[in-house]
C-alpha cells in the first residue's frame, strides 16, 4: 500500500471514522489493484478468499467512505456498473479515461494536462479547481486501424 498505516489511520480520525480492519482489507483490495477498474462485486469476490466475513452491504458502505475520504475515485461508463479505483495520493488531480466506443477498451491516461484550463477558472472565474473527471469517447488503436 502507497500510504503507511499511521498516515491512513488518522486522515480516518480526522474524519471521525475509524480504521478498521474490514475498512483497511477493503482499500488494501482497491490500492493492490490499482491499474484496474473495479466494481463493487470484483472487490467483494477478492476479498472473499481471505476475508470470507465481509459481507457485499459492507463493501459497498466501506467503498463510500473511501470515496468520501478520496481515497478512491469512481468511474461511470454507463454500463450499469460504477467502478472504483485506488485515488493515488501522489495524483493531484483524478486521472482522465479513454473510452473505446467500439471495444469498450477503457485507458487512464496520467498527465493532467488541464493545467492551464484550471489556471484560467481562477483567473476568470474565481473558481479554484480541486479535482475533474474527464471521460474522452473515441476509437482506440486496434479499432482505428481495422475500421
Ligand atoms: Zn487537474
Ligand atoms: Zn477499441
Ligand atoms: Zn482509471
Amino acid at each position: 500500500l502507497m500510504i503507511d498505516y499511521k498516515n491512513l489511520s488518522s486522515l480516518f480520525m480526522d474524519n471521525g471514522y475509524k480504521l478498521t480492519n474490514q475498512r483497511h482489507a477493503v482499500l488494501n483490495v482497491i490500492a493492490e489493484n490499482k491499474s484496474l477498474h473495479l466494481s463493487v462485486e470484483d472487490i467483494f469476490q477478492a476479498l472473499n478468499n481471505k476475508n470470507p466475513e465481509i459481507g457485499l452491504a459492507t463493501v459497498y458502505r466501506t467503498i463510500q467512505l473511501l470515496e468520501k475520504l478520496r481515497l478512491v475515485n469512481s468511474i461511470n461508463l454507463d454500463d450499469g456498473f460504477i467502478r472504483y479505483q485506488f485515488a493515488d495520493p501522489e495524483e493531484r488531480h483524478q486521472h482522465h479515461h479513454l473510452i473505446c466506443e467500439k471495444c469498450g477498451n477503457l485507458a487512464d491516461v496520467q498527465e493532467d494536462l488541464l493545467e492551464e484550463l484550471e489556471r484560467q477558472m481562477m483567473i476568470k472565474m474565481k473558481f479554484k479547481v480541486r479535482n475533474h473527471s474527464l471521460k474522452l469517447y473515441g476509437l482506440c488503436e486496434k479499432c482505428m486501424n481495422n475500421s
